[in-house]
């Protein structure tokens, strides 16, 4: 469990990332082949990213328009139970309160269960293309909150509809997600903050933040967070910088501020090999500070690509 990996560690920050399932059609080597050049940072877990349906619009032949709805990147439980079984590794897969009803939450965490996964990352999920807001599934959870909720009743042996006495418990260990700079909707960081303990009062054992470019922002979060009665682990997310289009794309879809002089040192660069170079060095600046100040594990986003993420590790693990 991930919780176990934290309390065993002795106070020594370990190395973890997480990545994205393969376009659909592509094959499980592709993770292989991200993950063999970082697997020798001995990362205690690795998460794996769970992509619901978009809805996409296909022109038919009379000029009407279909919609479809497609899963680009399907396949979050089979990579996990892959990784697993290569790698000896525990795999988090991320579950999500968009597109499940509370039965498929429950099934879904059944199949974890036969599997031997005993860990997972409970997210509410964003708004899909054609929404304003996030819709909660027919008889789904409206917030990872409620998630967290059934995640642990099931761990309790409390399932929706059993029709056998003695029910077998499951005994996941349940992550959920921080905001240092706020989750885009939260009206406050006060009241985000107010809402994430209210998922660690529910169940969860430990938050992993989203990603951040300046480590005062987590610093200040983390104070915020104790200060409201959050006791749990809190694991700080790095993203490295790596193309000049991200100075735009990162701020608006995940909505943070990048600090100024990042920005102004990325402008400077005179290519995506340069801003890639710059925003290693970044990392590991960020990240050598976190290591400083005791961080239990450094999380990296590797977004489907793991040389960057390499580079980082082999200067600090
Ligand atoms: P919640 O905790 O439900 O919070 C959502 C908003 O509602 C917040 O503004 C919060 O303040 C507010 N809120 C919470 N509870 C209540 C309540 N009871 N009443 C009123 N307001 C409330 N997305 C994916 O699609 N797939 C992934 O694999 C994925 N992985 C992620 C991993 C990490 C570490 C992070 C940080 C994000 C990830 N996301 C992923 C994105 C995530 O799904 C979105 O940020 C989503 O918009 C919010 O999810 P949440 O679990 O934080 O939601």
């Amino acid at each position: 469990k991930v919780i176990e990996h934290i309390n065993n560690a002795n106070g020594k920050t370990q190395f973890s990332f997480e990545i994205l399932p393969p376009l659909k059609g592509q094959n499980i080597t592709q993770i292989f082949d991200q993950m063999d050049p970082l697997m020798e940072f001995k990362p205690p877990f690795v998460d794996v990213t769970y992509h619901r349906e978009e809805y996409v619009y296909k022109e038919l032949e009379n000029g009407l328009l279909q919609k479809k709805i497609v899963r680009k990147r399907p396949g979050t439980v089979g990579i996990c139970a892959a990784i697993q079984n290569k790698y000896q590794v525990d795999a988090i897969p991320h579950i999500l309160c968009g597109g499940f009803s509370k039965e498929d939450t429950e099934n879904f965490l059944i199949d974890l269960g036969f599997l031997g996964i005993d860990n997972v990352m409970a997210l509410r999920g964003d708004a899909v293309k054609s929404e304003t807001y996030f819709t909660p599934e027919r008889d789904g959870h409206s917030y990872a909150g409620d998630l967290v909720q059934q995640i642990s009743e099931l761990n309790m042996g409390k399932y929706l509809d059993a029709e056998i006495e003695n029910q077998a418990q499951t005994d996941f260990c349940i992550g959920v997600a921080g905001y240092p700079d706020k989750h885009l909707e939260a009206p406050s960081l006060d009241s985000d903050i107010h809402f994430l303990k209210k998922k660690i009062d529910k169940g969860a054992t430990y938050i992993v933040t989203q990603m951040f470019f300046n480590n005062a922002k987590y610093f200040s979060f983390v104070d915020k967070c104790r200060a409201a009665g959050i006791t749990v682990p809190i694991i700080p997310g790095l993203k490295p910088l790596a193309t000049k289009k991200q100075l735009n794309l990162i701020p608006h879809r995940f909505s943070l501020e990048l600090p100024d002089e990042l920005i102004a040192d990325v402008v400077k660069c005179k290519d995506n090999k340069a801003v890639r170079e710059l925003g290693v060095a970044w990392c590991i600046q960020q990240s050598k500070e976190l290591i400083a100040a005791g961080v239990p594990v450094l999380h990296y986003y590797s977004m489907g690509k793991s040389d960057n993420i390499r580079a980082i590790a082999s200067s600090l693990f």
